[in-house]
């Protein structure tokens, strides 16, 4: 395939978005970048010489008004999402959950739904789509984010059986814990409480997951890798991790 390659990144503002959209760029690819906080993602967008552009992917109008703006593309990258609370089932908080499934599930099928036609028409399409490791484990308490990351990774396999046969690759990555501000999010802001959760290991890094997505996309056209786990070295599951 000649020519650069055009990659949409979701939730690029922060994490491991924005250390993705900026290794996409190092390695070539023309990068377009979507979130809620336009002015962190223009930052973004102007050291990697891209293009940012606003995207809620909870919401219809504002994932086509994006993806109307997007005239080809080879590679989206369905990162944007994130947990809200920590409690369990018996006193659940609705609208937590409501928000998780519609930031991971219903953004992700938005998304690849506006994308999917583009990605095809490319020749050489890509989709990644970051997961977790709460898509395969569940663990107390946190019902509400393992039951979305379960539903976003349902959703994005059964992408590759419908569209065999066709130019497009799909690859789900699925992380272990990454420190970003993804336990700051997901504890309303408390960033004491957020640290704990990295304490006494060594986490990886945003652009550890980076590495390996670039290394997924930019693989010859015909080897698909389908699912990429990686965690810490001191991280077996979720629930169980070694702290020193
Ligand atoms: P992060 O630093 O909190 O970044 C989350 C990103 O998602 C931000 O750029 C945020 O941007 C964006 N976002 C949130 N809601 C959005 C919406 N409605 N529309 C568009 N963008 C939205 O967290 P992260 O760790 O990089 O998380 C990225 C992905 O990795 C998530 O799907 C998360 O579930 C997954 N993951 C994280 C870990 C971890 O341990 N950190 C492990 C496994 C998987 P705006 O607020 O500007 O919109």
């Amino acid at each position: 395939m000649n020519g650069v390659r055009t990659a949409i990144v979701t939730g690029a503002s922060a994490g491991i978005g924005a250390a993705t959209a900026r290794q996409l760029a190092a390695a070539g690819f023309r990068v377009i970048v979507g979130a809620r906080r336009l002015d962190r993602l223009k930052a973004i967008a102007d050291e990697i010489d891209g293009l940012a552009l606003p995207l809620d992917v909870t919401d219809g109008d504002s994932v086509t008004a994006f993806c109307d703006q997007i005239p080809a593309c080879h590679v989206l990258v369905n990162n944007a999402g994130g947990a809200l609370g920590l409690e369990p089932i018996a006193s659940a908080d609705e609208s937590h959950w409501r928000w998780m499934w519609e930031a991971n599930v219903l953004g992700t099928l938005r998304m690849t739904k506006s994308l999917l036609p583009k990605l095809i028409a490319s020749g050489d399409g890509h989709v990644v789509t970051v997961t977790s490791v709460a898509a395969t484990d569940t663990y107390d308490n946190g019902a509400g984010y393992t039951s979305a990351k379960h539903a976003q990774s349902a959703l994005h396999r059964t992408l590759r059986g419908e569209h065999l046969g066709q130019p497009i690759r799909f690859t789900e990555i699925l992380p272990g814990l990454v420190e970003t501000d993804f336990s700051v999010t997901r504890f309303g802001g408390d960033a004491e409480r957020a640290a704990k959760v990295y304490e006494g290991l060594t986490p990886l890094t945003a652009d550890d997951v980076a590495e390996v997505i670039v290394f997924a996309v930019t693989r010859p056209s015909h080897v698909n890798l389908d699912q990429i786990v990686l965690k810490p070295r001191a991280q077996y599951s979720p629930a169980r991790v070694h702290r020193e």
